[in-house]
């Protein structure tokens, strides 16, 4: 198919076929050879009389009853075909009367495939030669048979007449038949088969009907150039759209019987009317005289298959005859006759609107794409978030380790503090104190044991609570040792000394007095240094928890910002896998309130620590005080001493 006048042409072939058993058998049984009426070289069939030759018909080619299947399609097919794929509408009709071997010639058989399955491997193989193009294919089957069209592709008990309609740009269609997308030849005749089912399903005369009706088995071929990734070039989006129709067209005896009688088609014997239609407006097409109104619209075939017929198609039309019958196969050959002389005006047609299904397709791919990659970078970041508030989350762990850690000393340390004070001596002692210092403030013995607010008092029960709790430790001999007083005498003087300070002990020595008041001093220094080592550690811890809210903050504000990314990539339905997001986002959930109880835990030691440091503060106050009382009851002493001292000089 080259050249402009060459494209414009409709190729018509005639093929004979060999005879069938019917025809030998009935020449068996007559005793007499079948008479053969034609003849066929590769270009010309020649009329037989008496196995003389009359007239000549010729065509484009003539396929003799010897050539196969392949050859005929290697010849006039396969050119419409690859054209196809170029972007052309191409049209292969089967013509001929009926058992002449049209299904036989377009379907095939097992042995023999037809040009629908060559065609199909032809479509596909073709692509190949197209890497910079990207290919929509689609199938679709319908039959026409009493002016009713229906759709093959669909159950029979589903299957409803269809309408045949026209867009606003004068492209004709079949409203609402189906076209089912294929990637393979092998999906494509899949569907083939399909169709042939549902069109022999439950017909009892079923011959008498697939002699009396069409199918079109029609394949469209959506194309476009791919954006280069080599370049990045973009194409234009311009996409091409073509059809190919195979069609096997109901037996012609009918129409030249109908068309020559005439009164059986008035009769209103319309399964011949799109066949006798079609003869109409090929005669129409093919002559020059004759212009103006074609008339597709008064058939069902004329009409869905306007294009191929004088339009913007390639079209070959296949005459299949036997060379056993006279009549029928010199109409068939008139008819293939006419149909040479038809043009058509074949180009490639560009549809840039959205109707192109491949256009959809594209974008909707381009669409799915984007939200592919909005879900696997929110993706993305959810893991690296996960990884950033795990690693957080393990920071936590350590500087709560070292936290614990540095309690756990702190606590050490305070109860280390805390043995310098005997632990079961000490309420004598402390009472014994607590009882001077009240007597030296001018207070009863009464007064102590009633007030509640004394401070002593407070001292006192302090120490009783902390007594209970040191009860274990079994360093009383050690601690008493450090203490080195007389417990018993102290005690005793407690208990029997009321009142006033007259009884002459140990304690009440000068001497005695300067050394507790130097021990004082000592421990006063060493609770103040205490004070403020646990002071300082107080309000680092303070820090610390300050810190360690901030960042439990940050985990929570993260958790949620994280559960609202993961709720956004759930609602893009995508192919990730959301619960194992929903898992993790638990994990953290659950390690955040970790961090919160072990936050609020850490609160708690904190308040325990500021407990410590008031009873450490008050202590040193009290220890304060007591100096003070001691250094009293020295001046007190020594001048009790002069006096005595002057009293025995005097
Ligand atoms: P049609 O579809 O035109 O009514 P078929 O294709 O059904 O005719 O052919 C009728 C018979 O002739 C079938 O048995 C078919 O196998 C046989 N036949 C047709 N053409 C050929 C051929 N070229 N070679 C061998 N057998 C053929
Ligand atoms: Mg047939």
């Amino acid at each position: 198919m080259s050249g402009p006048a060459e494209e414009s042409a409709v190729k018509v072939c005639v093929r004979v076929r060999p005879l069938i058993q019917r025809e030998t058998k009935g020449a068996l049984e007559s005793s007499e050879p079948q008479k053969l009426y034609w003849k066929a070289d590769t270009k010309s069939l020649h009329q037989l009389d008496d196995g003389v030759p009359t007239k000549s018909f010729s065509y484009d080619r003539v396929f003799s009853s010897s050539e196969s299947t392949k050859q005929l399609y290697l010849d006039i097919a396969k050119p419409l075909v690859v054209s196809t794929v170029e972007g052309y509408n191409g049209t292969i009709f089967a013509y001929g009367q009926t058992s002449s071997g049209k299904t036989f010639t377009m379907m095939g058989c097992d042995f023999a495939p037809g040009v629908i399955p060559l065609s199909m491997e032809e479509v596909f193989q073709t692509i190949k030669n197209f890497p910079k193009k990207e290919f929509l294919l689609r199938v679709s089957y319908m039959e026409i048979y009493n002016e009713t069209v229906t759709d093959l592709l669909v159950d029979s008990w589903k299957r409803k007449p269809l309408e045949v309609r026209e867009t606003l740009n004068k492209n004709i269609y079949v409203a609402d038949l189906t076209e089912e997308l294929v990637t393979s030849p092998s999906q494509a005749l899949a569907w083939v088969s399909k169709g042939e089912k549902n069109r022999h399903y439950g017909k009892t005369k079923m011959n008498e009907r697939s002699s009396r009706s069409h199918t079109i088995f029609r394949m469209i071929l959506e194309s476009r150039e791919v954006s280069d990734p080599a370049t990045g070039e973009n194409s234009d989006g311009a996409i091409i759209v073509s059809h190919l129709n195979l069609v096997d067209l109901a037996g012609s005896e009918r129409a030249s019987q109908t068309g020559a009688e005439g009164a059986r088609f008035k009769e209103g014997c319309n399964i011949n009317r799109s066949l006798f239609m079609l003869s109409q407006v090929i005669k129409k097409l093919s002559d020059e005289s004759q212009r103006g109104f074609t008339n597709y619209r008064d058939s069902k075939l004329t009409r869905i298959l306007q294009n191929s017929l004088g339009g913007n198609a390639k079209t070959v039309i296949i005459c299949t005859i036997t060379p056993a019958t006279l009549e029928e196969t010199l109409s068939t050959l008139q008819f293939a006759s006419t149909a040479k002389k038809m043009k058509n005006d074949p180009h490639v047609t560009e549809v840039s609107d959205d109707g192109a299904l491949l256009k959809r397709y594209r974008n909707e791919i381009v669409d799915l794409k984007r939200r592919l990659h909005e879900v696997s970078s929110v993706t993305q970041t959810t893991v690296t978030e996960k990884e950033s508030l795990s690693q957080l989350l393990q920071e936590k762990d350590q500087l709560q380790k070292e936290q614990e850690d540095r309690i756990k000393n702190l606590t050490k340390l305070l109860v280390t503090g805390a043995t310098f004070i005997p632990a079961k001596k000490m309420p004598k002692r402390r009472v014994t104190w607590g009882g001077k210092l009240l007597r030296f403030a001018g207070a009863t013995e009464g007064d102590l044991g009633k007030s509640d607010l004394s401070f002593a008092e407070q001292v006192s029960r302090k120490r009783k609570a902390d007594l209970s709790s040191m009860e274990l430790l079994e360093e009383e001999e050690e601690l008493d040792s450090r203490w080195e007083i007389p417990d018993e005498s102290s005690y005793e003087m407690d208990l029997n000394q009321t009142g006033s300070v007259t009884g002459h002990s140990y304690e009440d020595s000068p001497q005695y007095v300067s050394q507790k008041e130097a021990k004082l001093e000592l421990k006063l220094e060493e609770e103040k240094c205490l004070r403020e080592e646990v002071l300082s550690r107080v309000s680092s811890l303070e820090l610390q928890l300050e810190e360690e809210r901030r960042k439990s903050e940050e985990v929570l504000s993260r958790a949620s910002s994280l559960e609202l990314q993961l709720k956004e990539a759930m609602n893009q339905e995508e192919v990730l896998s959301t619960a194992s997001l929903e898992l993790q986002l638990e994990e953290e959930r659950r390690k955040s309130e970790e961090v919160l109880s072990r936050a609020s835990s850490l609160e708690l030691q904190l308040e325990e620590e500021r407990c410590q440091r008031e009873k450490v503060m008050s202590r040193a106050s009290s220890l304060e005080l007591q100096l003070k009382e001691a250094m009293n009851q020295e001046e007190v002493l020594s001048t009790a001493s002069l006096e005595l001292q002057l009293e025995e000089e005097k």
